[in-house]
């Protein structure tokens, strides 16, 4: 199984504290390095975690709020002088996408490497490779806003003894059974059902800022949970959602584990978050900076 990791490298609301910064979610798998949002002072919370800037390829915005979006300009700018050759992707709202763009350009800035800038619209795939890929799942905010979902194919594996047993050893004959294509062998059909068996991918969902909404199932859901339930009526004037909320979220979707994220500032204790998302959600966890976890 090939690692997975996600590292929390801002995990407030709004405005940073001494403990937190703002939201930025940096995820590792086979090579590959995305960021999802990148509030301010993004590049040296990467710093911090032992992660190099320069090797980011893809950033996925999800909304254009202060909170979310002051950190790229720095981060960019720091790219080009560390002389970055590789192209780098930015995902961001259709609607704001332009704005994103005026915010990095608001300084004289020509960079030294390919900066492709991709509108994200609706339910759609916007990164596909061999193993994974990522799709964008609209959200529900004052702007326009999506959640971002690494997803991890399903793979076949061959049942070796079965295999074995008939006395089946052509590498070709394993590599259409692990496509899920049948074979024919020594006038026999050997289907991918008898000789394999499916390994389902894992995901995790990135879902800030919003009101609850429905979602596609995930295994590990990183969700808005700006404030307690006593503050539901702030909650629902801001269009956030509360920790009961994001248990419920996780709940539903039948997910392995939960984790808080975008805290409001005036939150300073984990327990009292705890105590209300374990009445609904047992496994749930209040994302820490600096915090990496690896996805199993
Ligand atoms: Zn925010
Ligand atoms: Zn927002």
């Amino acid at each position: 199984m090939q690692p997975l990791r996600i590292t929390f490298l801002g995990t407030s609301g709004s405005v940073p504290t001494k403990e937190r910064g703002l939201p930025a979610l940096y995820l590792e798998y086979e090579g590959r390095r995305f960021l999802f949002d990148v509030g301010e002072g993004t590049q040296r919370q990467l710093l911090l975690a032992g992660k190099s800037p320069t090797s980011i390829d893809a950033i996925f915005i999800t909304h254009f709020h202060g909170d979310h979006v002051f950190g790229l300009p720095g981060l960019l700018h720091s790219m080009q002088l560390n002389d970055r050759k590789k192209p780098l992707y930015i995902f961001a709202p259709k609607s704001t996408i332009h704005r994103i763009r005026w915010l990095v350009h608001a300084i004289p800035f020509s960079p030294s490497f390919p900066v492709i800038w991709k509108p994200v619209e609706g339910n759609s795939i916007l990164w596909d490779e061999k193993l994974f890929y990522i799709e964008s799942v609209p959200l529900k905010h004052s702007t326009e806003v999506y959640g971002y979902v690494f997803r991890e194919k399903d793979r076949r594996k061959l049942k070796k003894e079965e295999l074995d047993r008939i006395g089946v050893k052509d590498w070709r004959i394993y590599r259409k059974l692990k496509a899920g294509e049948s074979v024919l062998w020594e006038g026999r059909e050997l289907k991918p059902e008898d000789f394999t068996y499916v390994v389902k991918g894992r995901s995790v969902g990135y879902f800030v800022d919003t009101v609850p909404v429905e979602l596609p199932p995930v295994d590990y859901v990183i969700h808005d949970a700006t404030f307690l339930s006593n503050e539901e009526k702030k909650a629902r004037e801001t269009l956030h959602s509360t920790v009961r909320e994001a248990a419920e979220v996780a709940k539903k979707l039948g997910a392995k584990k939960l984790f808080l994220f975008h805290i409001s500032p005036r939150y300073r204790e984990e327990e009292e978050l705890l105590r209300e998302a374990r009445e609904v959600f047992e496994n749930v966890e209040v994302a820490k900076d600096l915090q990496t976890v690896e996805l199993l």
